[in-house]
């Protein structure tokens, strides 16, 4: 396998994490959750009282508490300014206000520049949101997942469950959307499809279905 560059975009609950680690093991590549990181600036925000508008706080924020990954047998933990904070930016504080603080155009500019560092020697899968049009434009490899809502909730469900989180499917939906419709229409690189990203939409599909399905563009492309 060459040392390429596999950008997964796609919105909330899309599947995209859990495809992304599984090839990356495979590949033996760099996993990136770019989602983390914005996930990690919300909770240094909420718990050092910056306001979600305040950009140029937010931004100090990035600046003064590094964020960073590390791999373990138990999957991959997150860690800022050396606190782990894995489980803690899952929870549903930080996912209703993520976007909110990833809406902002300064914020984008300092984790892009955090995520194409990462990048910089090829051999990883990174997902989130802009990979393929603002993180990594010249990836080999771009893949748009996406699922209906009600899967995507019900993933999200059951994901919860896991956890211990508890909370209510109706309510779940309708955090889904309202999470979509900011990521789509904020104005700094918003959620959408390059277009040389292959699109599946991944609504009754296996988890190895749209892994194995992934692994076919790759070798479409010649790359495996
Ligand atoms: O992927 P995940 O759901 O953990 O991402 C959390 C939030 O982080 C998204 O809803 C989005 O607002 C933001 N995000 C982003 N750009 C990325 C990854 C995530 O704006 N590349």
């Amino acid at each position: 396998m060459k040392n390429i560059s596999l950008a997964i975009d796609g919105p909330a609950s899309s599947g995209k994490s859990t495809v992304a680690k599984l090839l990356a093991k495979e590949f033996q590549f760099i996993y990136t959750d770019t989602g983390a990181m914005y996930r990690s600036l919300t909770y240094l925000a909420i718990t050092h009282n910056v306001q979600l508008t305040d950009e140029a706080g937010l931004v100090d924020l990035i600046k003064t508490y590094p964020i960073s990954f590390k791999q373990t047998e138990n999957g991959q933990l997150v860690f800022v300014d050396s606190k782990e904070v894995t489980e803690a930016i899952r929870q549903p504080e930080v996912t209703n206000a993520v976007s909110e603080v990833a809406a902002h155009a300064q914020v984008r500019k300092e984790m892009v520049a955090r995520q194409q560092k990462i990048a910089e020697n090829g051999g990883v899968v990174m997902d989130g949101r802009d990979i393929g049009t603002a993180v990594l434009p010249k990836a080999e490899v771009k893949i748009f997942l996406v699922a209906s809502v009600a899967e995507r909730a019900e993933r999200r469900y059951k994901e919860n469950i896991e956890k211990g989180i508890s909370t209510d499917f109706e309510t779940l939906q309708k955090e889904i959307q309202h999470r979509d419709h900011i990521d789509s229409t904020r104005k700094a690189s918003p959620l959408v499809q390059a277009e040389d990203a292959v699109r599946i939409d991944t609504t009754g599909l296996s988890i190895e279905q749209v892994v194995e399905a992934i692994r076919q563009v790759i070798k479409d492309k010649g790359y495996l």
